[in-house]
């Protein structure tokens, strides 16, 4: 498991639980025990978010809506925001990881995007859609799931890419929708309080990091190398007092029988 693996898991924990020793400790259990699986790492990821996605609806941690208008949205909600903005997820390992059709993650995205911006943060921004005073209703522009956010999350096809950027240069409605759902999409990246990286971020890392490599070391004995078997032995605090002692006693023996 590398590093920016874990580190994804850090923040999507902290996207559920916010700050703190809960969220390291809900991580680090989730990890370990869906590492028994023995799945791919993105796979062992997808796994786990789902897990603690489960968790925290079950059992919500309530101080948390005080604390930002992100809390407020839903477990599902934020883990949803979290793996669109900050950890750039496809809409394909969104939906893989929560084991839902991939065509149900478009229209709910936007629906998630509209109701943190509007509702919860109530964001004096403009409605991302093309004002009507521009012309007619465009039929390239889906209001529950327009184009201009999966250009955004970058689910456009090659095709589909050049039709609409030629299709741009002639319809000013979806202009107009595209430079307010970009103002959207910045707004919403900049409010998740969830930091990208920081070095609470990284020591939390660290911990989720030590613990899952203690727990496959229990579970699974070969999945470790021969040198980190051996920097694991000699680093603890009892073989190296032995190691001194006896490194005293060679010396102490050697210069006594060459007198
Ligand atoms: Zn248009």
């Amino acid at each position: 498991m590398d590093r920016d693996h874990v580190r994804s898991l850090t923040r999507i924990s902290r996207s559920l639980w916010g700050d703190g020793d809960r969220s390291v400790e809900i991580s680090e259990n989730t990890l370990t025990s869906v590492s028994l699986l023995h799945l791919s790492d993105d796979l062992t990821i997808e796994r786990a978010s789902k897990v603690m996605i489960e968790r925290a609806e079950k059992n919500p941690p309530k101080l948390l809506k005080l604390n930002h208008p992100f809390f407020r949205l839903a477990p599902i909600e934020r883990f949803l925001l979290t793996a669109l903005h900050l950890e750039k997820w496809s809409h394909t390992k969104i939906a893989r990881a929560l084991g839902i059709e991939k065509n149900l993650i478009e229209p709910w995205a936007w629906a998630t995007r509209m109701k943190y911006c509007f509702q919860e943060l109530e964001a004096n921004i403009h409605y991302p859609h093309g004002p009507a005073h521009l012309g007619p209703v465009c039929p390239e522009y889906n209001p529950s799931a327009p184009w201009t956010q999966r250009l955004l999350d970058d689910e456009l096809g090659k095709r589909e890419r050049m039709f609409m950027q030629n299709h741009l240069m002639a319809c000013d409605r979806c202009r107009k929708a595209l430079e307010h759902t970009k103002t959207m999409f910045f707004k919403i990246e900049a409010l998740i309080p969830v930091k990208d990286t920081s070095p609470e971020i990284e020591a939390a890392t660290d911990r989720i990091m030590h613990t899952w490599e203690e727990g496959v070391a229990t579970f699974r004995p070969m999945t470790i190398t021969t040198k980190q078997s051996l920097v694991r032995f000699f680093g603890k605090p009892k073989i190296q007092l032995i190691l001194s002692g006896l490194t005293v006693f060679i010396f102490y023996w050697f210069t006594k029988s060459t007198r």
